[in-house]
């Protein structure tokens, strides 16, 4: 057994950081795991990244020309990650602009999410019932170039002040329905600590804010920043979550493990954001193994996203197929725990609508028919004479006033016959029985 644990003779001793690119070779490790350091020695323009990367000239021309409308920044720590000399090295083609970016197709929109029309007060989206979105910056570690938010990030180069913080706060406090704020930007995890803190603390002491949960690609573009202390402050007001934009398999280093390990050992449960991007992510291998290693590392898998409709990233786009392709071969392939939800953030402030393979085949009222991902096709038979206790055992239920979803959801329970177009006050409208197998069907039309 004993020998069983020991390394084979011959095999390298594990890895424990990632190659850095010969400019900073000589950096003392003192420095280059600083996060500071790495914030000031960010690649900014064409003749930083030349320094690292022998550009094309479409590189050299979309960056000169990029840089006049929208930020470039790479941390050296990142940079060290891209292949110098291919440039559809996946990671590189993520930070580094091409002049594809200048290109507006027809279907691109400024605001493809429509958050500026939901934004009560500025810097602070409510689109759900129960939960807000904050952006409590414009300013990330390393500028996505497949940004959803790309007019407004980095664009100002600002910090959300105490004065905007505190009308932020004082909505939420305000406003009972919000039991979840979700912070995110640009990056909020790219503040210093305490003025991280300063927004945990104000939103912790609101009663009814449940959950928090922070949005940041900082542990894959600068791990450094995950030191202790912040961890240590962090723990200290869960319940707390954290969701990590992960895109390619070569973003999960030592350097990351390491980072996410320290947030997962506070107790803070991580999980991941990826979009699916032409070129770099568009393979149900690549994928399934960004998937895996996620698990690995201590996040799970949470959404998948279609790209955006943003201005000039068409070229980063795909086909909505090619994401359900995705998910069919993760499926029954692969752990459950290893699968996303793939959504579309709907244009127009739609919000995430979930996409899925067609699983459910057909209903009676006796049988439901589904497929497997092998392709088997099995009948369940449904209970006899079922109608839900709900009414009786709920106290929600029970109470009408409280229990008047919106949306489909309002359908189901009978508060309204039509969704959409001209609607007749709930009072008004006639109870219909609505099979959820005819939703179903609706669907798919
Ligand atoms: C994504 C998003 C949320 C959170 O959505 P979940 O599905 O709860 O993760 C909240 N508000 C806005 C505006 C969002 O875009």
């Amino acid at each position: 057994m004993q020998r069983e644990l020991e390394e084979p003779p011959g095999d390298k001793p594990p890895q424990l950081s990632s190659r850095r690119a010969a400019v900073w070779e000589a950096v003392p490790d003192a420095l280059w795991n600083d996060w500071h350091w790495q914030m000031r020695h960010r690649l900014t323009g064409v003749a930083d990244l030349k320094r690292v990367l022998t550009l094309t000239g479409e590189e050299e021309d979309g960056v000169a020309q990029t840089l006049q409308h929208l930020r470039m920044a790479i941390t050296p720590y990142f940079a060290s990650l891209l292949d110098p000399h291919n440039p559809n090295c996946p990671l590189r083609r993520q930070v580094v602009p091409t002049t594809q970016e200048l290109v507006v197709s027809q279907a691109d929109m400024a605001d493809p999410l429509s958050e500026d029309h939901h934004s009560p007060v500025p810097g602070l989206v409510h689109r759900y019932p129960d939960r807000v979105l904050v952006l409590v910056t414009d300013q990330c570690a390393a500028y996505c170039r497949h940004c959803t938010r790309r007019r407004l990030v980095g664009a100002k180069q600002q910090v959300m002040g105490l004065e905007q913080m505190d009308r932020v706060v004082r909505y939420v406090a305000e406003h009972t329905e919000v039991r979840d704020v979700l912070m995110s930007g640009g990056d909020p995890l790219i503040m210093s600590d305490r003025h991280i803190e300063y927004l945990l603390a104000r939103l912790r002491a609101i009663p009814h804010v449940e959950i928090i949960r922070l949005g940041s690609r900082v542990p894959v573009y600068l791990p450094q920043r995950i030191t202790p202390e912040l961890v240590a402050m962090l723990r200290r007001y869960h319940p707390l979550y954290i969701n990590i934009h992960f895109n390619h398999p070569a973003e999960v280093t030592p350097e990351v493990k390491q980072a996410c390990g320290r947030l997962a050992d506070a107790g803070i449960p991580l999980g991941s954001q990826t979009v699916l991007l032409r070129g770099i992510n568009d393979c149900p291998h690549i994928i399934k193994r960004l998937l895996q290693l996620m698990l690995m590392i201590r996040v799970r898998p949470y959404y998948l996203y279609q790209c955006d409709l943003s201005q000039g990233i068409e070229h980063f786009r795909t086909s909505v197929a090619k994401g359900i392709e995705i998910i069919e071969n993760l499926r029954g392939h692969t752990s459950g725990l290893a699968v996303p939800q793939f959504v579309i953030d709907a244009p127009g402030g739609g919000g995430k609508v979930p996409i899925l393979p067609q699983y459910l085949i057909s209903m009676s009222d006796g049988k439901a028919i589904v497929r497997n991902f092998e392709g088997k096709i099995c009948a369940y038979s449904q209970p006899e004479g079922y109608r839900s206790q709900c009414q009786e055992n709920c106290a929600c239920c029970q109470d009408a006033e409280r229990c008047a979803p919106q949306g489909v959801a309002g359908l189901l329970q009978g508060n309204a016959a039509v969704l959409g177009g001209e609607q007749r006050p709930a009072e008004a409208a006639v109870p219909v029985h609505i099979c959820p197998a005819m939703l179903h069907d609706a669907a798919l039309q």
